[in-house]
């Protein structure tokens, strides 16, 4: 007999088997020894009401044994297949890749950076050395902006796809199984190397290329239909590919703006990093004066309306790192990560507020990359304000709602450094207000969370492309150019590692379609 129950844990015994095992016998009303096994379906996190305890959905074998879960995927060797192109090694290319291998097609991916041990030295070179490779750093090299991340995998995405299916695949490749139930799955800036090189493993036993250092630098249209790519200047023939470079490729965006291919400005987001100490995220979340030994570290999740848009966090990093996450030399991009374990002493959480149109209308002369320019001139501001080396201007939240500059900064998690200045005169005005505002706000929300002890960074600024590249709803081909597949986040369809991933599967399985039934 199979049964689906609900238990709640302690944190303490979140793990703990025989607890589970004597859970189950006293809601069922079963001996431990009729049980022969369990699959956890679904674990979350109840902090409303004392005592904190987990929430546990899980299937029950009793006098059954449990079947073992399968993570087989019909990769075929693709050695002697037809071609496939794709342009990038992130979420969206990789998982357009493995896609291709069921598919029975060769994927034969191109990426401007590294692989991700190489591109672990760029990292250190921006912490360190202020330098900033554009072709490897924090968005660009091998699992493109989603491997030196916090890995949250968690999407509001879930039915452009099967998320399940992009899990299952992070978990064959060494993720842990928890991510398959965790109602707020991550992985980890420490694990997802090791998980993206096995990914690099099959593609290439299996006969797909992955070519590192190798940037498109041109796409040759003839007549209305793909003709062929250049990588690094140097022409290849193709009448299809895959475009899943990413939301900070601008000079792809620039790419297609002067060779004619269709493309539209659209509204994004952005405005500034936000770090706590996660004590005081603890504290503030779960009432107490300290988390203790079992419970995760802290998150939260806000959303306020001012003057009709959103002001609202993005990408919180409990027990994390901000991470330099600029993509050329002269701009303040930040953005966060956090270990596995997420046991940093900080809490850190993008804030930002939506762009629209009409925003950036002094930007209208770049035509439809006016939103990317509104972008780099702030990204740019920043820079010019700081030392014009990697640190970025940053004020104390509570200085910030006030509109004063602060004497001193909090220690914090930015490596490159911080220097003070009030964020009000250097962020576009109408963002510094409905920041102000939101944040004013989230204080009383949240008990404690606007206070001086919490330090604001500038500028948050790639949270989502500023341009789409418009394709077919049906054949997700771009709408004048056959063969070209406009992928995921640069392409606006996107945001976020799983869907990212989505659309990588996506655009594969509609390629297949147009090209080969
Ligand atoms: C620091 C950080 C933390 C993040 N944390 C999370 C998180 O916890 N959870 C989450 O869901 N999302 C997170 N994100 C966002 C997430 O990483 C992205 O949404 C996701 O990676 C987008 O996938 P993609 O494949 O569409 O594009 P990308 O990941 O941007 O990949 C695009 C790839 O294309 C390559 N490329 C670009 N131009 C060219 C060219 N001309 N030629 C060849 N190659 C090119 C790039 O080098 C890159 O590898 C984070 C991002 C950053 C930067």
């Amino acid at each position: 007999m199979r049964k689906e129950i609900q238990i709640d844990l302690l944190p303490e015994h979140g793990e703990d088997r025989e607890r589970i095992l004597r859970a189950i016998s006293s809601h069922l009303g079963v001996q431990v020894s009729d049980i022969k096994g369990y699959k956890i379906l679904r674990k979350s996190l109840d902090a409303r009401k004392k005592p904190i305890h987990y929430k546990v959905l899980l299937e029950a074998f009793v006098q059954e044994e449990p079947q073992q879960d399968t993570f087989e995927f019909d990769y075929k060797n693709v050695s002697n297949q037809p071609e496939v192109c794709i342009i990038g090694a992130g979420p969206a290319g990789l998982f357009a890749a493995l896609r291709f291998l069921e598919l029975g097609l060769k994927p034969v991916i191109f990426e401007r950076g590294k692989d991700v041990k190489e591109r672990r030295r760029d990292l250190a070179n921006i912490t360190r050395h202020n330098t900033v490779n554009p072709d490897s750093n924090y968005c660009f090299g091998e699992g493109g902006a989603g491997t030196y991340s916090d890995g949250k995998l968690y999407t509001r995405s879930s039915k452009r796809g099967d998320v399940g299916r992009i899990l299952r695949q992070l978990v064959l490749h060494g993720a842990d199984p928890s991510i398959l139930y965790d109602a707020h799955p991550h992985i980890g800036t420490n694990k997802l190397p090791g998980i993206i090189t096995r990914i690099r493993e099959t593609i290439l036993n299996l006969g797909g290329e992955l070519h590192f250092n190798s940037r498109l630098t041109d796409i040759e249209v003839q007549g209305n239909a793909i003709g062929g790519i250049r990588i690094n200047g140097d022409f290849r023939k193709t009448d299809k590919l895959v475009l899943a470079t990413g939301h900070s490729a601008r000079d792809v965006f620039e790419l297609l703006q002067h060779r004619g291919i269709k493309i539209e400005a659209k509204p994004f987001a952005l405005g500034v990093r936000i770090e706590h100490p996660q004590a005081l995220i603890d504290q503030i979340q779960y009432k107490c004066d300290s988390r203790g030994e079992f419970l995760p570290a802290a998150s939260y999740s806000l959303v306020h309306q001012v003057e009709g848009r959103g002001v609202f966090s993005f990408c919180m990093c409990p027990g994390g790192i901000i991470a330099p996450a600029m993509t050329a030399p002269g701009e303040i991009v930040v953005n966060g990560w956090s270990p596995s374990k997420r046991n940093n002493p900080y809490a850190n959480s993008g804030m930002v507020t939506s762009i629209e149109q009409k925003d950036f209308k002094p930007f209208a002369p770049f035509g439809e990359l006016a939103g990317m320019a509104f972008q780099r001139s702030v990204e740019q501001t920043c820079f010019e304000a700081a030392e014009r080396d990697l640190k970025a201007p940053a004020q104390r939240m509570g200085d910030f709602i006030a509109g004063k500059a602060s004497s001193t900064l909090p220690e914090n998690s930015y490596l490159p450094g911080t220097v003070s200045r009030n964020l009000n005169e250097i962020l576009p005005s109408f963002v510094a207000k409905r920041l102000r505002e939101g944040l004013a706000a989230f204080g009383k929300k949240m008990k404690g969370y606007h206070t001086n002890e919490a330090i604001v960074l500038a500028t948050e600024s790639r949270t989502s492309s500023p341009v789409r590249i418009p394709r077919d709803k049906e054949t997700f081909m771009h709408v004048e150019v056959r063969g070209l597949f406009p992928c995921a986040e640069g392409a606006g369809y996107a945001g976020g590692i799983v869907s990212a991933a989505m659309d990588g599967e996506n655009v594969a399985n509609a390629l297949s379609k147009v090209f080969y039934e």
